[in-house]
C-alpha cells in the first residue's frame, strides 16, 4: 500500500476525456468512468454520461434478441 510510490504520466500522456460532455479525466480514466470501443478508437464516458449511455445501451438490448 505504498501509494506514495504513485508517479504520475508525463504530459506526453493522452488525457482521457469524456466523448459526451467533455469532461476531463486526466492521463487515465477513473474507474467510474466507462470505456466503449467503437470504430478501432476508446472513447470515455464519464460516471454521470455512462449511466445515461448504458441506458441507451440497455433501450436496444430487447431481451427478446438474446
Ligand atoms: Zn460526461
Amino acid at each position: 500500500m505504498d501509494e506514495e510510490n504513485y508517479h504520475p504520466a508525463l504530459s506526453e500522456a493522452p488525457h482521457v476525456f469524456c466523448g459526451r460532455c467533455g469532461t476531463i479525466a486526466g492521463p487515465s480514466a477513473p474507474p467510474t468512468w466507462m470505456c466503449a470501443v467503437e470504430g478501432g478508437g476508446r472513447h470515455y464516458f464519464c460516471e454521470n454520461c455512462a449511466r445515461a449511455h448504458i441506458r441507451a445501451i440497455e433501450s436496444r438490448l430487447d431481451p427478446a434478441s438474446w
